[in-house]
């Protein structure tokens, strides 16, 4: 195993920049036995340990100051069943590696959500999610984990074998162990056709429900100062569809995907957020602007190449999980917020949908819901928006996604989550001494005792 040596201060930095910490030691397992030494090293020198994703999250989740689990040595699908859709890969393949492989094989993952830098154990650990009224986040396609314990033994858990650990550990923030491998029940490859198109957000707002039952993949932007929404709706192209001989629209040329997706949606608007942080009093009429510049695009692509675009503009985020039905009041509500809050802001919200489901800590558990996405572009002031948003989502109950940026404590946290307890108890069985414990955990889940 390639170890740090102790000496090194290497400094950890998430992907936003909100979040930096100094590990004690870091650590590269390339295989099982290594991620379990590293574990096992770690509790002889009395340290923490945390494994690392891609540093996607807003949050401090995957900081630590006692041992650094860098996960990138440990990737690739090991086994697939291309009949069944059941796929193990290892923990830190990133989504990207995991779509080119899988497609190679002739499979999918059903839903995704906006990017895929993240790893895969990194993604399901905070609950990441895409948009469908009928599907649930990432962790709702897992089928079973193999986790490295606090004693550094090794344990396989899924619906039939351990099932209490199986229902924390799919969304576990990494407090459970050290998920080496996931198995995935995988669909076979299918092709998205993408509309986008702007549309009134009253209109949105009034049609939602049926917008979000009538299309496979549903969400919309609204840019806080302007009238407009830009609706994407992705759906499914079926043999039907071919049988129909429906005419549908090509894939989108190699140099208008270049032009759109990174010269318009990353450099262009990069130029216009500079712009604004220079002069923040432009924001409003640039924000219009933008939602101005809103146009139609038709489409079809291989489904991970729709779901995934490049986001190389940096920002901060927070985005709360709500009952669907109160969609319109948070809205609404963000509406009046934002002209009165002392700096004005930069990007879009975001708005999707996702099925309830029955893991315990997933933002979607027991219900049906809206994500509420909000962003300000870095190094413009967020607080204060942010700080606003969430007065309006506690109003609703709103639960925050745990990779983004929220103030929620414990004690609030029980009151959302009915199996919040529970999952403590099975956090305090796997892992008694607190050896996954990181700061955000002590917050969120409270002191490591029950
Ligand atoms: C530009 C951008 C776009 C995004 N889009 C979306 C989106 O569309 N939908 C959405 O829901 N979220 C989205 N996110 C949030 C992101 O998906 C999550 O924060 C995700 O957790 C990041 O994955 P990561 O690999 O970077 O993990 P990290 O942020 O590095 O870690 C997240 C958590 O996972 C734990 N962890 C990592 N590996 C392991 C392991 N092997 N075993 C146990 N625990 C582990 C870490 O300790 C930490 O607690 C986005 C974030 C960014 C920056």
């Amino acid at each position: 195993m390639r170890t740090q040596p102790s000496a090194d201060r290497r400094v950890w930095r998430n992907w936003a920049g909100t979040a930096t910490a100094t590990p004690a030691r870091w650590s590269r397992p390339r295989n099982e036995a290594e991620i379990c030494a590293a574990v096992k090293n770690a509790a002889a020198a009395g340290l923490t340990v945390r494994a690392l994703g891609s540093g996607h999250s807003f949050t401090a989740a995957a900081a630590t100051s006692g041992v650094a689990l860098d996960m990138s040595g440990w990737t690739g699908i090991t086994a697939a069943d291309t009949a069944s859709g059941l796929v193990t890969a290892r923990s830190g393949t990133t989504l990207r590696a995991l779509n080119a492989e899988l497609s190679g094989l002739g499979l999918a993952m059903a839903n995704l959500g906006d990017i895929d830098a993240q790893t895969l154990a990194g993604a399901l650990s905070t609950g990441t999610h895409g948009t469908g009224a009928r599907l649930g986040g990432l962790a709702t396609q897992v089928e079973a984990l193999e986790l490295v314990l606090a004693d550094g033994s090794v344990v396989t858990c899924s619906a039939s074998s351990r099932p209490e650990l199986f229902a924390a550990a799919r969304v576990g923030l990494g407090a459970l162990g050290v998920i080496s491998a996931v198995t995935l029940r995988c669909v076979p490859s299918f092709t998205l056709l993408a509309d986008e198109r702007p549309m009134p957000v009253d209109e949105v707002l009034e049609r939602f429900d049926e917008l979000a039952a009538a299309n496979d993949h549903f969400e919309f932007y609204w840019f806080p100062y302007g009238r407009q929404a830009l609706v994407k709706r992705n759906n499914r192209l079926t043999g039907h569809d071919a049988a129909l001989g429906t005419p549908v629209p090509p894939a989108l040329p190699a140099w208008r995907r270049f032009w759109e997706f990174e010269v318009m949606e990353n450099a262009s608007f990069g130029a216009l957020c500079r712009l604004g942080r220079a002069r923040p009093r432009l924001i409003p009429a640039l924000n219009r602007f933008s939602s101005a510049a809103l146009s139609t695009r038709t489409y079809t692509d291989t489904s991970h190449r729709v779901f995934v675009t490049p986001r190389r503009v940096r920002f901060a985020e927070s985005e709360y999980a709500v009952p669907r039905e109160s969609l319109g009041h948070v809205i609404a509500e963000l509406r009046r917020a934002v002209p009165r809050l002392p700096h004005p802001v930069m990007f879009p919200v975001e708005v999707r949908v996702a099925a309830a489901d029955d893991i315990w800590l997933s933002t979607a558990h027991g219900r049906e819901s809206a994500y509420v996405a909000i962003h300000q572009y870095t190094g413009l002031p967020y607080q204060e928006y942010f700080d606003r948003f969430e007065s309006i989502v506690a109003a609703v109950d709103g639960r925050p996604h745990w990779g983004k940026l929220h103030s929620l404590d414990s004690g609030r946290l029980r009151s959302l989550y009915p199996r919040f307890d529970e999952f403590r108890r099975v956090r305090a069985e796997a892992d008694p001494d607190g050896r996954f414990g990181n700061a955000y955990l002590t917050r969120i889940l409270g002191p490591h005792d029950l």
